[in-house]
């Protein structure tokens, strides 16, 4: 028995403009390798009720795995839930309203999308210009602005995405549909998997007021559970990183009614974990899942020793 958890967490299968890839062929094979590696050398166990059970001090089988996928992908209902399905495997899939009305743009895919299919050799962005003439260049400054456009609020982050749009002039075929609408999102729970909140519109939750953030964790778990029927307890942070929630934004968290809420930030969960501060690591579906394992077992045996 074991009182780790390693909750992993997952965005799309196949390539994005935000979340790349190698193919779409490459993410499918890759997850579907992935599964294979779980069902076999690990006990994947639901997140909820492994929280509730490290919580109450509680004990899980060994090598106890979580999965859990942020931001409603298509490719999350089309490949990942009908594959872990077929292999018995649950999961939690983190559900953002905006998203799945189609009425929040996904900032990050359209500023990945403008760089994919820019026409400029190169960007001027606060002061710092980033070479645009090459695929390559276009990834390293999709990811450089990016960054520096999560330290904005929500509106003016849209408004900077827009602006760059302008300036990098993509010349492409258009961003199409990524996301899941409410209907196609009931596939999860037809086939035994949790639907969990995002927030309602995926502001990056520190950088917001209070008032604000109280209404992304509210009205995102209620229209959840109204819509899909079924208890929303667990939330996963906006990007999740240290920086991008606060002790206000755990409070309200926990005022909002949810039991757990998860992070991006790297480690494995344990009896000491913060209800709503869990770690999570980050993976796709090209990820090499045994290294990944080596990486947690280092840690529990580093733990085990200085225990000893
Ligand atoms: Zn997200």
């Amino acid at each position: 028995m074991s009182r780790r958890l390693l909750v992993l967490g997952y965005h799309n299968i196949e390539p994005s403009y935000a979340f790349y890839g190698t193919t779409p062929e490459a993410g499918r094979r890759g997850f579907e390798r992935q599964v294979r590696f779980l069902r076999r050398w690990t006990n994947v166990v639901p997140l909820r009720s492994a929280l509730a059970d490290l919580a109450a001090g509680r004990p899980l089988p060994p090598r106890a795995v979580a999965l859990t996928f942020d931001d409603g992908y298509l490719d999350n209902a089309t490949v990942a839930a009908p594959v872990l399905s077929a292999a018995g495997l649950p999961a939690s899939f983190f559900l953002v309203p905006g998203f799945l009305s189609d009425t929040t743009p996904v900032w990050w895919e359209q500023l990945g999308w403008a760089f994919a299919h820019a026409t400029t050799s190169e960007v001027t962005w606060e002061g710092v210009r980033h070479d645009t003439s090459s695929p390559g260049a276009r990834r390293q400054a999709n990811h450089l602005v990016g960054d520096a456009l999560k330290l904005l609020d929500a509106q003016d982050r849209l408004a900077a995405v827009a602006e760059l749009r302008g300036r990098l002039a993509p010349e492409g075929p258009p961003l199409g549909r990524q996301f899941l609408d409410w209907d196609e999102a009931k596939t999860f729970l037809r086939l035994g998997h949790e639907i969990e909140s995002h927030t309602c519109g995926h502001p990056i939750l520190s950088r917001e007021t209070g008032p604000a953030q109280a209404h992304e964790l509210t009205a995102s778990r209620r229209e959840l559970a109204e819509h899909f029927q079924r208890p929303v307890d667990v939330l996963a942070y906006p990007n999740g990183r240290a920086q991008d929630y606060s002790a206000t934004t755990v409070g309200l968290a926990g005022e909002a009614g949810y039991a757990f809420a998860v992070t991006t930030r790297t480690a494995l969960a344990g009896p000491g974990t913060e209800p709503l501060e869990v770690p999570r690591v980050l993976v796709d579906a090209e990820t090499d899942l045994r290294e990944v394992l080596r990486g947690a077992a280092r840690v529990v045996a580093r733990r085990l020793r200085r225990r000893a």
